[in-house]
């Protein structure tokens, strides 16, 4: 058998340093590549550029005539920056990113050619549709769908093309894609957010949910990854034993980068500099070949947008550097997962972080006033949020090797649980003077702006408060951000929205002045919420028995986690708050439902690839040179070869007994596939994958495992998790 790996391994340690060189100050090539503010201000009318700014802060309508003035603009300085192409980029609920290039270029009655972009191009276009998923929303006959312009998000270069962010929505008005139901969801939370703001400051008039992402990634070489099938095809290996030297020594994590990653990282960064991307940090993670990095956080929509452009230009550059970046929550099994927490918090037009603890009573008050709100937010949607972060390759980093459980709780700390306890104790109705003054200089007076203990030691907890901001721990590597976005910020919005208007029924009703009133409503939210608070450590036997007893919903596979979508509950609150249709919600359970089905049928696919023509075939070989061996031994020795052949004899039994059990596996696991797949009922197939067919690819890999510890080296044909995580 001709062995690919070994040509793989060589190749990756033939490569060329890859230098980069630095072309001018990162303040200075920021945003070069972007239609920014100072472009917008070159390039536009006055009447113009006003009418655009107000679009974004108030999200007011831009009419044809102003968007053709935008478009002229926007031509002009692509133009100038040798920009050929536009397109609408938009994002379909595949979850990366598309487009379809138009070149300026057109030809005019005459049959001269002309440059052409105007405001009906840069606002509305029609891609054809009829190939992205819908989840039913397109029938045949409606099968068109079109993209419009979003203009709180700025259109930039890449490459060569003028791309203009878009919402992607159906005929008949129905949202296809992810960001239309992530800018409903701001929406509500500004609406919402803005009202509560404005009891501790009159000025406020908007409030802007904040995202500030960390990506974390593995970095192999290209060689070493398309030497193997299933990276290829499922983005994870399906197979492969854990070599001598794995984390367990804790030397890669904030060790020094290694020479071709930090290459690929200044590459990187430059190009995303110019494109907007305000990139900051960098650092290696826990596993080898593991790493991060995390911008300056943003407006969160256009956060989101930076993440998806991110991803792709991550990949396009590692191309050029020989390397393969894995998005995947979990690449190798028993080594730790990627993640990209989401960091969350809400500013005002202000310029205040409205979860940050300030320096007077009074501002404490509104930090604990979005704090618990947020915390009671989370506990009566738990499930919900775990809806949104649920996917088939995020089900096999939950809950294993510092990735948060599937079960959702809120990290505090000790110094905010105290001030909690404290709150607790508030009197109902009308405070005395002695108790507000108590509470004014003792209890919410006292949170000291840097609140020590909330740093990042506790790296279990789904949904910890680090300071002045949430972190979301659970979101997928892979995953587009809006999709936990859209949920945090509807539940929020929610919880706000029900808040005021608590709060004013004291005050109109029980005659309470505005703090009493803000007060009673916390007091009560802190109790009512408690069971959502959770310090501890989330992987325990004990927290998973404690969570059931507090109710707390553990979903353990996608199937189970998106069922709450379609609860009358969350029906009703994607409805009331207009992020998303019922119809639309149904439809976004039913792609996630076939997109879950999809990738289990691969990898099982992939299994039997693997398992027939790689692993079987290899032992086989392998073991027939042991049988001539022990065969002979007996003909030099005859009778007496027993002794000398004992342990080849067991060597030989012990892989037969891999390969009988491996091949009766993966048939059975082929079995279960196909009676998965003769089932009609969408929902029903996505549990008969995860309940009846992804159990055996465990116990495939098992065997696989196994056998490669068995086996020769040089008759191994899937490259080793030692070359795939050690060859830097
Ligand atoms: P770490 O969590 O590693 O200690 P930081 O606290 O500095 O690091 O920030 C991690 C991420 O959180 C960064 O992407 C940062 O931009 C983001 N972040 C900081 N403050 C906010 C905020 N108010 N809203 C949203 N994201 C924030
Ligand atoms: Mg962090």
């Amino acid at each position: 058998m001709a062995i690919k790996r070994f040509e793989a391994v060589a190749e990756s340690t033939r490569r060329k340093e890859f230098t980069v060189q630095e072309s001018g100050r990162r303040s200075e090539i920021f945003g070069t590549q972007v239609f920014n503010e100072k472009r917008m201000l070159q390039y536009l009318t006055k009447e113009a550029y006003l009418r655009v700014k107000d679009a974004v802060l108030s999200g007011s309508k831009i009419d044809r005539k102003i968007a053709d003035q935008v478009a002229e603009a926007m031509k002009a300085w692509a133009i100038s920056m040798d920009a050929t192409h536009y397109t609408h980029w938009f994002q379909p609920l595949t979850g990366a990113t598309a487009e379809k290039h138009d070149a300026f270029f057109d030809l005019i009655k005459d049959g001269r050619a002309v440059e052409k972009f105007g405001g009906a191009q840069l606002v509305q276009q029609e891609p054809d549709a009829s190939s992205f998923p819908s989840g039913g929303i397109r029938n045949t006959f409606e099968a068109r769908g079109y993209t419009a312009w979003d203009p709180t998000s700025p259109a930039f270069i890449y490459g060569s093309t003028l791309c203009i962010p878009t919402i992607f929505v159906s005929y008949t008005g129905e949202a296809l894609d992810n960001k239309a139901p992530l800018l409903r969801a701001l929406h509500a939370v500004d609406i919402a957010a803005t009202g509560v703001a404005k009891y501790f400051d009159k000025n406020v008039s908007k409030v802007n949910a904040t995202l500030g992402w960390e990506q974390e990634y593995f970095l192999i070489d290209k060689a070493l990854a398309n030497s193997r099938p299933d990276l290829i095809l499922t983005g994870r290996t399906l197979v492969g034993h854990l070599p001598a030297k794995g984390q367990q020594l804790d030397d890669h994590y904030f060790g020094v980068i290694p020479t071709r990653a930090i290459n690929f990282m200044r590459d990187l960064e430059k190009q995303c500099l110019v494109l907007g991307i305000p990139i900051k940090t960098r650092h290696n993670e826990v596993a080898p070949n593991q790493f991060e990095l995390a911008p300056v956080f943003e407006e969160a929509n256009l956060a989101v947008d930076h993440n998806l452009l991110l991803m792709d230009v991550m990949e396009k550059i590692a191309d050029r550097h020989h390397l393969k970046v894995l998005f995947h929550e979990k690449p190798f099994a028993g080594i730790n997962g990627s993640g990209k927490h989401n960091n969350w918090s809400l500013a005002t037009d202000t310029g205040v972080n409205l979860l940050s603890p300030g320096s007077t009573p009074m501002k404490n008050l509104q930090f604990l006033t979005f704090f618990v709100n947020t915390i009671k937010a989370v506990d009566t949607y738990e499930e919900l949020l775990r809806s949104s972060i649920a996917s088939a390759s995020n089900d096999y980093r939950l809950g294993a090797n510092e990735a948060p459980p599937a079960i959702f709780s809120v990290f505090v700390g000790t110094q905010l649980s105290n001030v909690l306890d404290e709150l607790e104790g508030v009197s109902k109705g009308k405070l005395s003077p002695e108790e507000k003054t108590e509470l004014k200089l003792n209890v919410v007076g006292k949170i000291p702006e840097i609140l020590l203990d909330n740093t990042d030691r506790n790296r279990t907890s789904p949904f910890a408060f680090t300071g002045n901001k949430f972190e979301m721990r659970g979101v997928g590597s892979k995953t587009n951000c809006a999709k936990p976005m859209t949920v945090l910020n509807t539940i929020v919005a929610k919880q706000l929205t029900d808040f005021k208007k608590e709060v004013d029924l004291l005050i109109q009703k029980k005659n309470l002045k505005k703090d009493e009133a803000v007060f009673n409503v916390l007091r009560e939210y802190i109790k009512s919420s408690k069971r959502i608070r959770f310090d501890g450590d989330g992987y325990s036997e004990e927290w998973e028995k404690e969570a059931a007893k507090r109710k707390l919903s553990n979903n353990k596979n996608t199937p189970a986690a998106i069922q709450v979508l379609t609860s009358k509950e969350s029906l009703k609150l994607f409805a009331d708050l207009q992020v998303m249709s019922t119809i639309e919600v149904e439809a976004r359970k039913e792609v996630e439902l076939e997109t879950y089905i999809l990738q289990t049928q691969i990898e099982g696919r992939v299994f039997n690839e693997l398992v027939y023509n790689y692993i079987l075939p290899a032992a086989v070989e392998y073991q027939n040179k042991l049988i001539k061996n022990v065969l002979g031994l007996k003909e030099i020795y005859g009778a007496a070869h027993k002794k000398l052949s004992e342990g080849l004899l067991t060597l030989i039994e012990e892989i037969s007994e891999h390969l009988v059990a491996i091949k009766s596996l993966t048939d059975d696991m082929t079995n279960a596939r196909k009676s998965a797949n003769s089932i009609e009922d969408v929902t029903k197939k996505a549990f008969a994958y995860g309940d009846n067919v992804r159990p055996y690819f465990d116990k495939i890999r098992y065997h696989s495992d196994k056998l490669e510890q068995l086996v020769e080296d040089s008759s191994w044909p899937l490259t080793k998790y030692q070359e795939l995580l050690f060859i830097k």
